[in-house]
């Protein structure tokens, strides 16, 4: 199919139950409409983020309720691997408040966690921000099986959520994780003030991709307290239902995560959205740092639908760990990520009622998540 805007349009604007329908249809064409796969994502290393991304709490320059700490030991996720693969789980996100990743002792240790988990049968991804080809060689080489980045939203609407980095940047870390054999794991967030037409051209980029990702979150956003999107109305049930089945149309072979936004979701809402494709969660009481339903209240839901964990590995590809994983570069790689110039008048607002707050000028409030 060669996809255009308008193609993808014409599909994301039908009446909802054809739209679902056609949906249904495709997902059982390409995937086993009982397995659903739970991944469990581990905040490796949370907040102090120095990027300005307008969604999160974990961006240093805005002040949310979140607590920061430094990065795990690789016990520590070996525990909490342990603890999702006893429950179902068959793929580990670890996740990393960076900018991007460096050639240092901390990235040693990241490496060292993914063997670890590649070691327990689980697929492995990582969300650690930008990245060099070298880089995602050597996560690869570790036994990294995903490697995730989200394109977020249209390029269009990129510039209004971050200003601290381009689109491109994002497209060049997808390009340097496939060079590497990783697979791609890269999505988008609902409910920030885009049009259907961001929606529809952030999946347009995704269709045009050589390969597809072979993992799209779709994310409704957790609107937190303290962020430059604080004041966004929660994204309706309808929308999320809508974007699910659209992402399933248009990338027939790839995972459709259920992603961020699910506390607020009903039973029957979550249902449809796993007749519209979604066939992947995230499980566990949090999602970085935003609340998550819990593990038996999924697992729950799972024998009423009559769902199953989906296995690790379905396609026989569990990467093998080599022992180059270990090989530092002797000079880092030039890098040429950009640092935009334009500013972002809200998350300018957000970053200086941090400040205020921090220097005690301005009382905290006390609610910290709003719910759909
Ligand atoms: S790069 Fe990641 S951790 Fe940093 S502010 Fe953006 S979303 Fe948050």
């Amino acid at each position: 199919m060669e996809w255009t805007k308008e193609k993808i349009a014409e599909i994301y604007h039908q009446p909802l139950l054809e739209l679902l329908y056609q949906a249904a249809t495709i997902h059982r064409e390409h995937h086993n409409s009982r397995e659903v796969q739970i991944s469990k994502l581990v905040s490796i290393k949370t907040d102090g983020c120095p990027e300005d991304c307008g969604y999160c709490p974990q961006a240093a320059r805005y002040h949310t309720d979140i607590n920061g700490n430094s990065l795990m030991s690789v016990d520590e996720v070996k525990q909490h691997a342990q603890e999702a693969k006893d429950m179902g789980s068959s793929r580990v996100c670890m996740g990393a408040a960076w900018r991007n990743v460096k050639d240092d002792s901390d990235f040693d240790q990241v490496l060292e966690m993914v063997k670890s988990v590649n070691e327990m049968d689980m697929e492995v991804c990582c969300t650690l921000g930008m990245l060099t080809e070298n880089q995602a060689k050597r996560l690869a080489d570790a036994g990294l099986y995903a490697y995730n980045h989200n394109l977020d939203t249209s390029e269009e609407y990129y510039k209004e959520i971050i200003s601290t980095r381009g689109y491109q940047d994002r497209l060049d870390t997808i390009d340097n994780a496939r060079k590497a054999n990783l697979t791609v794991c890269s999505g988008g967030i609902i409910g920030m003030g885009e049009s259907d037409e961001d929606r529809i051209s952030m999946l347009y980029t995704y269709a045009l991709m050589k390969p597809q990702p072979e993992s799209v979150p779709i994310n409704a956003l957790v609107a937190v307290e303290g962020t430059p999107l604080e004041e966004q109305k929660p994204v309706p049930i309808w929308d999320m239902i809508r974007m699910i089945a659209t992402t399933r149309i248009v990338l027939p072979e790839s995972a459709v995560r259920l992603s961020a936004g699910r506390t607020s979701m009903s039973d029957e809402g979550q249902a449809l959205c796993f007749m519209a494709g979604a066939n992947s969660i995230f499980a566990g009481d949090k999602l970085l740092t935003t609340p998550n339903p819990d593990f038996n209240g999924d697992l729950d839901l799972f024998n009423k639908l009559g769902l199953v964990p989906m296995k690790a590995y379905k396609k026989g590809d569990k990467p093998e760990i080599k022992d180059s994983y270990k090989e530092r570069p002797e000079s880092n790689e030039k890098i040429k990520w950009s640092r935009p110039s334009h500013k972002i008048e809200r998350n300018e607002i957000a970053k200086e009622k941090g400040k205020a707050i921090k220097n005690g000028f301005e009382p905290r409030k006390v609610v910290s998540v709003k719910k759909l």
